[in-house]
């Protein structure tokens, strides 16, 4: 599996093709300020592996437009125009440009927009909108799985509490125990597991979950 700083060093090495001469120092100093945060780092990994128009350009600013469950809808700021990217921990998708929108109507649902031109018109001006602070510097969020104070985790967060032992979930026997299967191996086991935890009630994510807890992620740079 590759550390967070192999994917750093690719993406420098992207933007050696990718941003254009005049800009290379500035994309390349947007890297160093977000290489250990998995969200950022995965959707300048996405930028710059995949550029949207094909042509020479960089990212020069992220801002935060939305955030649910982990998820982020992130604004990336080119040289040339502006992106929409999705992004979580694991992956980060481009969904469209600044200003055409977005077309999935499960991403405008999700983060609560009845249409595209409701989204146009809130994001037509981005200055209020907050540059992405790495995870790090959100406390509030979940470790492993970036869930906000009161929010689920994601199904299979390490750090969420069992709801029928008060143990970790993910090591303790009781998801075994309600299904009554010695294994989990399949589909149909999580979502049986997924309707258990609903009918018990799921305990959300809270700040004081996090002590103790060995930190997260990898080949983290020191300091
Ligand atoms: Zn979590
Ligand atoms: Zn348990």
């Amino acid at each position: 599996m590759k550390t967070m700083r192999d994917r750093a060093e690719e993406v420098r090495l992207f933007i050696e093709y990718a941003a254009p001469p005049e800009h290379r120092r500035e994309s390349l100093a947007l890297v160093e300020r977000y290489e250990t945060d998995p969200v950022a780092l995965g959707l300048l990994h996405a930028f710059y592996s995949f550029l949207p128009e094909a042509r020479e350009d960089g990212i020069r600013e992220l801002r935060l437009l939305a955030r649910r469950q982990g998820n982020f809808l992130i604004a990336a700021l080119t040289f040339h125009t502006g992106y929409y990217y999705l992004a979580n921990t694991a992956q980060a998708e481009f969904l469209g440009e600044l200003g055409d929108g977005i077309w999935e109507d499960e991403v405008l649902d999700y983060f609560g927009f009845t249409s595209r031109n409701e989204l146009n018109a809130k994001h037509r001006d981005l200055s209020g909108f907050p540059i992405y602070a790495s995870l790090q510097g959100q406390p509030g969020l979940c470790p492993v799985c970036s869930a906000a104070a009161g929010e689920e985790h994601t199904l299979g967060c390490p750090v969420e509490v069992c709801p029928w032992c008060g143990g970790q979930l993910t090591r303790c026997n009781c998801r075994f125990l309600q299904l009554g299967k010695a294994r989990l191996d399949q589909e149909a086991h999580i979502e049986a597991l997924a309707g258990k935890l609903r009918e018990k009630g799921r305990i959300p994510y809270e700040p004081d979950q996090r002590p103790g807890y060995p930190k997260a992620g990898e080949g983290e740079a020191e300091g």
